[in-house]
């Protein structure tokens, strides 16, 4: 019943393939990544009650016999909740074309909604101020590469950085500008938090925006403020930034905003991913220090529309971490972190797995607003405040938030 519409190099570049799923294969019904750990104690507990109310009529024994072992195997399940999502280097690129991600898993644990009551788990990230910040940044008004725009935004987050006690460091290059060939500065700006920590986590946005919403039917030559598709990756690590100074444990954490994501004035022509390309070609000369255990790329992140798909990249390059993710936002509640494969995106986080090889996962929600929009908002003018939340930004910064306390228990 599963129909796919395959679309190679439709809308933009940054496309690979796009998989449209009738609305009931889409529902998240069930999680089906048996690998990564999903139930809590209390879950647990609460399943068990519920298995001998329905299961009244056998004999005590047996029902006392059934609960050991079902706790026992819970028991063991829990033991893979401090695993680290190690392994990705086993996998190939050849999952993409067998998903190991959506159809076939069967259930093993309840939904994670299920008898969950009152006993909702609060959020530890201020999505509110992040989206003040989101609004902040969408007034400077269009953050081009090489423009006035990008420099005020660069200004506004080296404060806010140095503030919180980080090493921020912009590392420019030289491009070409697409029209008119002469050169531009181009600057990824790095902000480094515990940088007496060996091991380290990447976790990086895109701040640049596009130079035109070429993809607005009505005005392609308008004015393109990207508080999605730009002020969004920005405003959460401007908020998760005020976490990390406190975060205990063995991981150094480095936010990378990249520059020249999408330089493009001319659809096809000009080359994406220039900030991320640069970065990872110098990180893979050796000069970049640091030694990246794992990257995470947030990109569309505030559409008040929230539904979060694996990407396929991400499963191809980084399927533990991104599983990992994916079960921390299970164990939360956060519904709309679907554990099931919906896009194959070209983004940032290529060049940081097939150039710099530090396994990176790409959280974003590419549909725009909705599933059965087809994007609608992307790179138009539709792309503006009014179509992001805070709780939007909440959702993603707490998840992202949680993961790294998870992390950070681990050697
Ligand atoms: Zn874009």
């Amino acid at each position: 019943m599963t129909t796919i519409r395959l679309f190679v190099g439709q809308l933009d570049s940054k496309i690979g393939f796009v998989f449209h799923l009738p609305y009931h294969v889409r529902a998240p019904a069930i999680f089906d990544d048996q690998t990564e750990p999903l139930a809590r104690p209390g879950n647990l507990m609460s399943h068990s009650k519920k298995s001998i109310f329905r299961e009244s009529r056998i004999c005590c024994h047996r029902l006392t016999l059934a609960l050991v072992a079902f706790v026992s195997l819970a028991f063991a399940h829990s033991q893979t909740v401090a695993q680290p999502p190690t392994g990705d280097t086993n996998d190939t690129r050849t999952s993409l074309e067998n998903p190991t991600g959506s159809a076939g898993a069967k259930p093993t644990v309840p939904q994670i909604n299920e008898n969950r009551g009152s006993q909702l788990p609060q959020p530890t990230f201020d999505g509110q101020s992040a989206f003040e910040v989101l609004k902040a940044v969408c007034e400077i008004g269009p953050r081009v590469s090489g423009t006035a725009g990008m420099k005020q935004q660069q200004a506004m987050l080296t404060k806010h950085f140095e503030a919180l006690g980080a090493q921020v460091h912009l590392q420019t290059f030289n491009v070409r500008h697409p029209n008119t060939g002469q050169l531009v500065e181009l600057g990824n700006l790095a902000v480094r938090f515990h940088p007496e920590r060996e091991k380290r986590l990447l976790i990086c946005c895109h701040y640049d925006t596009r130079p035109f919403p070429d993809q607005d039917k009505v005005n392609p030559r308008g004015v393109f403020l990207g508080a999605n598709d730009g002020a969004s990756g920005v405003a959460l690590l401007y908020e998760l930034g005020k976490h990390m100074p406190g975060l205990p444990g063995n991981f150094g954490v480095d936010f990378v905003f990249f520059d020249g994501e999408e330089f493009v004035y001319v659809y096809r022509r000009d080359t994406m991913f220039l900030g991320s390309t640069h970065f990872a070609n110098q990180y893979a000369a050796n000069k970049w220090p640091a030694n990246y255990t794992y990257g995470v790329l947030v990109d569309m992140i505030g559409d008040k529309n929230l539904e979060i798909y694996y990407e396929g990249n991400s499963l191809s390059f980084a399927p533990r971490l991104t599983r990992s993710i994916w079960g921390v936002a299970q164990r939360l509640g956060v519904k709309e972190f679907v554990p099931k494969k919906r896009h194959k995106i070209r983004d940032d986080h290529l060049p940081l797995n097939s150039i710099a090889r530090i396994r990176t996962c790409d959280i974003i929600d590419f549909d725009y607003p909705t599933a059965e929009s087809e994007n609608a908002y992307w790179h138009t003018e539709q792309d503006k405040v009014e179509n992001c939340s805070a709780e939007s930004l909440t959702k993603v910064g707490w998840v992202l938030l949680e993961w790294l306390k998870e992390m950070e228990k681990l050697n």
